[in-house]
């Protein structure tokens, strides 16, 4: 792991809770998190993904990650994980909105099921999972929540139009629970990532590491980048020195977003064929 520029114990204490932080950039900001004292809890749905990284993260970094399965769909998973987390922990004090789902499909041949399960996951589950988490977040002495959001949510999402609906709906969210849960001294913020090669982006965005290389004509600084670079950006709006910052997102692309969008380039190459 590439060597972290903040005090190895800045989140002693802590309580965090990261949705889908099983696989790809949760499990980044969850190892992140553990290796600076916190205590961390992951959700998601699939169980072996989930044993799995409790495994991974106990061989190589000696620390326990604490699961359980869950559906951001849900409300009845979700409210036991939340009922869990009271349970064991009686408080919590950060919560990463991760989790989602997407897949490339221009709108025209999209169906209504795969458009509905897209904004269930990445919308409505985190107003489900902010919801159900604000109880114990409010007890807290400050919290903080970040949304994982995406740097095609502010202007157009060609070929994820699900996604960029659904990560547009989580940006508005973001500054409207700022402001409501300002007074309960909870910051809520989004994490605009840049291009991250995790399995799942490789997998369901097509992308693999020459098709990849498209994106680094758009990247002005950093190029592609990846999950621990990631994690040190959450890291940074959680801690004490973002609690001026809340109702804010962090675009950490790299510039990409002011050049041009490298997913409409290579729908667009895709789609027309
Ligand atoms: P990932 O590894 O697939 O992470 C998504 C996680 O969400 C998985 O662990 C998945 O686990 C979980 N999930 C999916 N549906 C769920 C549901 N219904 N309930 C609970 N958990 C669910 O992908 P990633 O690339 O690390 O992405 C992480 C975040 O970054 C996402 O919000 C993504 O939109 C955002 N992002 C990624 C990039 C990138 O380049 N990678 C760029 C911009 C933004 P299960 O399938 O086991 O449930």
């Amino acid at each position: 792991m590439a060597e972290s520029v903040f005090k190895e114990n800045l989140f002693e204490g802590k309580k965090v809770f990261i949705t889908g932080g099983a696989t790809g950039m949760g499990l980044g900001f969850a190892q992140a998190f553990l290796n600076h004292g916190a205590k961390v809890f992951v959700a998601s749905r699939k169980e072996d993904k989930l044993e799995e990284a409790a495994k991974l993260t106990k061989e190589k970094f000696g620390k326990e990650l604490i699961w359980k399965t869950m559906d951001v769909r849900n409300n009845e998973t979700v409210e036991e994980v939340v009922d869990f987390i009271k349970s064991e922990w009686g408080g919590l004090d950060i919560l990463i909105n991760n989790a989602a789902g997407n897949f490339v499909a221009p709108v025209a041949s999209m169906s209504e099921n795969a458009w509905r399960a897209v904004v269930d996951i990445v919308l409505d589950g985190t107003f489900r999972v902010s919801k159900a988490c604000y109880p114990l977040l409010r007890k807290a002495e400050g919290a903080s929540i970040v949304n994982i959001i995406a740097n095609y949510a502010w202007n157009a999402a060609p070929f994820v139009g699900h996604s960029g609906a659904a990560k547009a709906g989580v940006l508005n969210l973001t500054r409207t629970l700022a402001l409501e849960w300002a007074n309960d001294n909870i910051r809520v913020n989004a994490l605009c990532p840049g291009v991250v090669l995790t399995e799942n982006v490789k997998r369901n965005l097509m992308l693999d590491e020459n098709t990849a290389k498209t994106f680094e004509d758009y990247i002005p600084v950093g190029g592609i980048t990846d999950s621990e670079k990631m994690a040190q950006q959450v890291l940074y709006l959680c801690s004490p020195a973002a609690d001026v910052i809340t109702g804010d997102m962090l675009i950490a692309d790299g510039g990409q977003w002011l050049v041009g969008n490298a997913f409409y380039q290579m729908g667009k190459k895709i789609f027309d064929e």
